[in-house]
Order: C-alpha cells, then sequence, then structure tokens
C-alpha cells in the first residue's frame, strides 16, 4: 500500500500551507499519512479525521517534496471518497451538492442560465449596491465568498464548441481544445485567446462538439465514478480526430485528464482508450513551449511574477515551460517570487468550503507577489486567476492577474492591432 512509502522523515513539512499556516502535525502530510493509516487500520472515520482531511488543499506540494515518492495525491483522493462514502447530509445539502456535480457542471443549458444570471447581477449595479450598502459583510463569509466569484463573460464558449479555425500560416499540428465546462461561462475571452495564440503558432485548432467538464470537481469531492462518466464521454468525443495534442489552458483539469487511463484502469472497454487519450494531452503552456514558438510578438514593457499553478507544478511536473515563454516575450522583465510552488489557496472549490484557511494562504501569497513589485501576476490555471485576483483585491498593489497565454496574446496582437 502507498500509505506505507511514507518513512515519517518530515522533509513534505514546510511544503504544506496548511502546516506552514497552522504549526500542527495533524494539518501536514506526515500527520494526514499517519491518520489514514490508523483508519486503513479500523479506525472510525470521525469528526477530527473529516476536519483533518477536508482541510488540506490536495495541492500535491508533500509529492514534489517526498523523497520517498509517496503519491498523496492518490492517497487523499482516495481519502475523500471514503468519507463520502459515510457521509449523511440533510436533504438540501445532498440535493445541492447533486445540483452542482450531477446537473449544473454537465449542461450547457443550466450553465448559460447560471452565467447569465450572474451576468446580469453584476452588470446590473446591484452587485455594487450590495457592495456599497455592506451588505454582504452582514452575512459574514459570504463576503469572500462572493469576492471569490468570476465574472461572466458572455458572448459564452459554448457557441465556439463544434467549430475548427484554421491555422494561420502553414499548419503544422492540428489540435484538439478542452474547452472547459465553468470556463465556458466564466473565462471565455481566455479560451479565446487560447485559440488565437494556437493559430498564430501554425495550429489548426478544432473545439470538439460532446466534451464536457474534464471530471476533477468530482475527483476532488470525492465522487470518482461521475469522474469516470465525464472521461467516458470525453474520450468518446475525442479519439478518432486525428489530433497531435489534446491542449488545455487549466492545469487542474489538465492533472486530471492526464490521469483517465488510471481512472479508467478498471474499466476493460476505455483503459486502453483512456491511456491514449491521456497520453495525448498537454497544457497548453507544455505544448508552446516544446514548439518553435512564433516570435513574431510586439514588445510588452511589463514586470511580471509567476504563481506556479499547483496542478502543473506538482500535479504535472512542469515548472519551466511557462517561464520559457514569460521569456521569449520581447520587452517583458521577469521577477521570480519567494514560495512561488507553494499554493494560493484556491484548490478546486477549497477557497469556497474553507474559506477562512484559503485566506490566511492567500495573505501569505500576496505578501511575497508585493515582494516582487510586479505589476503582473501570471499563471496557468483559471482558479488560480480567481484567487489571486481576490488577493490583489485584499492586500495587493493593484496587480493584473492573467493567464501566461493571454500575455502571449497580448504581444501577438499588438504586432497585428486589427487580428481577431
Ligand atoms: S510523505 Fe514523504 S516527505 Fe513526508 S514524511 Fe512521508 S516520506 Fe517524508
Ligand atoms: S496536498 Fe498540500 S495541503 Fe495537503 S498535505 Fe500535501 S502539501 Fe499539505
Amino acid at each position: 500500500m502507498d500509505l506505507d512509502r511514507c518513512v515519517h522523515c518530515g522533509l513534505c513539512l514546510n511544503a504544506c500551507p496548511t502546516y506552514r499556516a497552522l504549526g500542527l502535525e495533524m494539518d501536514s502530510p506526515r500527520g494526514r499519512i499517519y491518520q489514514m493509516v490508523e483508519v486503513a487500520g479500523g479506525a472510525p472515520i470521525g469528526p477530527s479525521y473529516r476536519e483533518h482531511i477536508g482541510l488540506c488543499l490536495a495541492c500535491r506540494g508533500c509529492e514534489s517534496a517526498c523523497p520517498s515518492g509517496v503519491q498523496y495525491g492518490r492517497l487523499v483522493e482516495a481519502a475523500r471518497a471514503e468519507i463520502e462514502a459515510v457521509t449523511v447530509r440533510s436533504r438540501p445539502a445532498r440535493w445541492l451538492r447533486h445540483f452542482v456535480f450531477g446537473r449544473l457542471l454537465l449542461s450547457p443549458a443550466l450553465m448559460t442560465v447560471a452565467g447569465t444570471v450572474l451576468y446580469l447581477y453584476q452588470g446590473s449595479g446591484l452587485q455594487k449596491l450590495a457592495r456599497a450598502l455592506g451588505f454582504l459583510k452582514l452575512l459574514g463569509k459570504l463576503d469572500d465568498i462572493e469576492r471569490l466569484t468570476p465574472r461572466a463573460e458572455p458572448p459564452f464558449f459554448f457557441s465556439q464548441i463544434d467549430r475548427t479555425f484554421s491555422a494561420e500560416g502553414p499548419q503544422r499540428y492540428r489540435v484538439a481544445m478542452m474547452a472547459g465546462c465553468i470556463a465556458n461561462v466564466c473565462f471565455a475571452r481566455l479560451n479565446e485567446a487560447t485559440v488565437r495564440v494556437l493559430r498564430a503558432n501554425g495550429c489548426e485548432v478544432v473545439v470538439p462538439a460532446g466534451q464536457g467538464c474534464c471530471g476533477a470537481l468530482h475527483v476532488h469531492a470525492g465522487l470518482p465514478g461521475e469522474a469516470r462518466a465525464l472521461a467516458r464521454r470525453n474520450i468518446d468525443a475525442l479519439e478518432g480526430g486525428g489530433y497531435d495534442a489534446i491542449i488545455t489552458n487549466a492545469a487542474g483539469c489538465g492533472s486530471t485528464l492526464k490521469e483517465y487511463g488510471e481512472l479508467l484502469a478498471g474499466d476493460p472497454q476505455y483503459a486502453a482508450r483512456a491511456r491514449e487519450f491521456s497520453r495525448r494531452v498537454r497544457d497548453v503552456t507544455e505544448f508552446l513551449a516544446s514548439i518553435d514558438l512564433n516570435p513574431k510578438m510586439a514588445p510588452l514593457r511589463l514586470t511580471v511574477t509567476y504563481q506556479d499553478s499547483c496542478h502543473l507544478a506538482h500535479g504535472q511536473r512542469i515548472r519551466a515551460a511557462p517561464r520559457k515563454l514569460l521569456a521569449a516575450i520581447p520587452g517583458l522583465t521577469f521577477r521570480e517570487m519567494p514560495l512561488s510552488d507553494v499554493c494560493c489557496g484556491s484548490a478546486g472549490i477549497y477557497n469556497v468550503q474553507e474559506n477562512s484557511m484559503a485566506m490566511r494562504i492567500l495573505e501569505s501569497k500576496m505578501e511575497n507577489v508585493n515582494r516582487t513589485a510586479a505589476e503582473v501576476i501570471a499563471t496557468a490555471n483559471p482558479g488560480c486567476i480567481l484567487q489571486l485576483r481576490a488577493g490583489v483585491s485584499l492586500h495587493g498593489r493593484g496587480q493584473r492577474v492573467v493567464h501566461v497565454v493571454e500575455l502571449l496574446d497580448e504581444a501577438y496582437r499588438a504586432l497585428q492591432p486589427r487580428r481577431r
């Protein structure tokens, strides 16, 4: 069992954001593994176990630090699935969970409705009014959670699904783009920028019909059965397309897409197909850094720092690629921040579920960001973008938070202002 691989050396402790914040062994990777061993040995799943496992960000910072190769991400996913299996929820909580994970994330129609309602709230002045009146502050935690709400960005990217975009100039690659689920509504401009940058680099970009949510949020919520169903659907939608790569601009999704082979290892119909699918998945920064990058960019006179997304740095071991792309932009000055690979506190929906801890971790992160005096924070995951924007509004100095690909897009477009 992987739990046995832990030799209790403690080398992972300082890589763990919750241990750094609380200094408690039970909230360290080693302490959590110790508790998992106890449960595996027959101890009951009690409130303390739920609390300490629940407080873990599943950021996998400990995995990078561990010399014994403990695959902590899998351990915590399994622990959460066990907890989920014995959790009794109230009827409204069950309904809400079923609605979010079983309906909303799977349905473009429902997400379009939700996105439109969000857009009306944000665009009609209602949001400003609620903030000005301090109404949300009266509701306590809701104020911080509302700060994390993404902006709805019509026109939503759903309209681009089932489209093919030709390469600019000679075609070098044919790639499929995974558009995400919530990203279609709240990161539609990022998805468009991703398509443009890929096209500028000789890619024919297909946004295949039939694709949907990758299942990452389901895996993290202890719902592996639902995640498997989503994986099968995406494999059905994309296989046979003859793609050189399957591209995602969300590090969290990429981690899960690259793990479809393991997720479906026990499914005789899909195991080999899932392995083949995962073999082709590339984070957009990984892909662009691996090809001859189109150098026709205008200078961007910006000072930029980079926050490693956990699922890119720890989950996919990709650290150099985004930095290489930033270095390729003429005029850009890069400033490395201290502890750039320690989680910002986003971690899927962690910042909503464990908001106090997420905000505490974010405050430390912003101290390190501010030390760089950078005017732009680049990262590689939409969830991190939202968390860092909240960090800027609470503790920052007006920094702009963007995806690495958006900076590339700016540099390409600045040279060709009328390009779409
Ligand atoms: S998880 Fe790895 S680094 Fe942490 S205590 Fe165990 S063996 Fe050491
Ligand atoms: S996954 Fe992150 S929060 Fe959880 S134990 Fe490891 S380092 Fe700590």
